[in-house]
């Protein structure tokens, strides 16, 4: 109880600014005024947002599907189409969704609903299912659709890769230019480029504020603040909003506020957050003095290759070296950069149940990972959206239990 008096007092308060902001883009999306691109959450929105589209991000629905535990009553819609409930639970809930026309978008932001798109933008970077489902709503909605298809899971990306990839970014253009009635502009997409790195560099700090020893960000919080850097960067909305919360958190650094001051261990969240779970999940680690300092998923926003001067080239980069899109090799290496640089004791690896691409413990890549770094990890079974894939109490025992065994070997140590 004491622990969860102390969470209680600390509070971030960007947060406001942040509801705000969002809500200011969702509605923005209603008014009629530009032209709707969906797109998916790492994929083209700079080139998009360079021709005038407003952008919609049908995986941050997924997330509010998930998070509201409302994805459980369109899940069963989209499997009466056809669709297996082992597949990726933001694209059942979201097919579903719209099946049933109701959406939390409905209560939480006053729209009508998910915006009706003009054209449909995906990249297969995360996964092919993005096309799967991409595919279902451009025909529904009769809507072009554009697609990236980057080399996957490579050790190093090549200038081989990055040609491959700038020469789809170009097919877009034509594509694009026909919706949205505007001409390609270099100094437009240049200007949407610089500023979607600005805002990409300024949340890969607000990411590390948290090696602070009192870190002043959760991997839960994070989940919370990635909200702009996934569906307003290229905007000078987001640049703004992490300049602020940035100023914030470098401020409870130095005044020594965190969210958990008393942590005894430090962990890392490899995979998907249970977005039905997230206060659960902070308030069981809070409870055992457990700080969830860092992830792979908040990471995944962090593009720091962009550059406005090369912007073909660099969004191809940044876009193809992802982490998810990346070899085991490759993916242990940043995972061990991540540890050493947060000082991590353990790691949580969520198996997702229906997202295969984010899960990275089916192939005994955390006994691979002990050995090269030391650091232990425990698996959670689980979905993303589907809580019928998830034991809490099982979770509860696994995760306490896992916990005191990192405690007792720091103080043997
Ligand atoms: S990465 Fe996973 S959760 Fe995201 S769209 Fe692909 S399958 Fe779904």
């Amino acid at each position: 109880m004491a622990n969860e008096a102390k969470k209680e007092q600390y509070k971030i308060h960007s947060t406001d600014v942040m509801k705000k902001i969002m809500g200011e883009y969702f509605l923005s999306l209603e008014t009629g005024k530009k032209k709707i691109a969906w797109c998916t959450s790492v994929g083209p929105a700079e080139l998009l947002r360079s021709f005038g589209f407003e952008v919609y991000f049908p995986e941050n629905h997924g997330a509010l599907l998930g998070a509201t535990r409302t994805a459980m009553d369109y899940i069963p819609e989209a499997i009466k189409c056809g669709y297996s409930g082992h597949v990726c639970s933001y694209t059942t809930a979201d097919i579903g969704s719209y099946l049933k026309k109701e959406t939390p978008l409905q209560k939480h932001y006053g729209m009508k609903g998910a915006p009706k798109p003009d054209i449909i933008a995906y990249n297969t970077n995360q996964c092919r299912e993005v096309e799967d489902w991409f595919t279902y709503f451009a025909d529904e909605f009769k809507c072009p659709i554009v697609g990236i298809q980057p080399p996957r899971h490579l050790d190093e990306i090549t200038q081989d890769e990055i040609d491959l990839v700038v020469k789809q970014f170009k097919k877009m253009i034509p594509v694009c230019e026909q919706v949205s009635g505007n001409k390609f502009d270099l100094d437009k997409f240049k200007e949407v480029v610089k500023l979607s790195k600005e805002a990409t560099l300024l949340w890969q700090k607000v990411l590390k504020t948290s090696t602070a020893m009192n870190a002043p960000l959760s991997f839960f919080d994070g989940t919370i603040h990635m909200g702009p850097i996934v569906v307003l960067r290229g905007t000078q909305v987001a640049k703004d909003y992490y300049t602020g919360l940035l100023k914030e958190l470098e401020e409870n650094v130095k005044n020594n506020i965190g969210f958990l001051p008393q942590a005894k261990v430090r962990i890392f969240w490899e995979g998907m957050p249970i977005w039905g779970k997230l206060r659960m999940f902070s308030d069981l680690f809070n409870a055992n003095n457990a700080a969830v300092v860092a992830s792979t998923y908040c990471s995944s926003w962090v593009f720091d290759k962009f550059d406005e001067n090369n912007p073909w080239e660099s969004t191809a980069k940044a876009y193809t070296e992802i982490f998810i899109n990346r070899s085991e090799k490759a993916k242990m290496k940043m995972l061990a950069e991540w540890f050493k640089e947060f000082q991590i004791d353990g790691v949580v690896f969520h198996d997702s149940k229906t997202c295969f691409n984010n899960s990275n413990a089916k192939f005994g890549m955390p006994q691979r990972l002990q050995e090269m770094t030391g650091v232990p990890g425990l698996i959670i079974e689980g979905d993303l959206c589907d809580l019928r894939f998830f034991s809490e109490g099982q979770s509860i025992t696994k995760i306490e239990t896992f916990l005191e065994q990192l405690e007792e070997n720091k103080v043997l140590s």
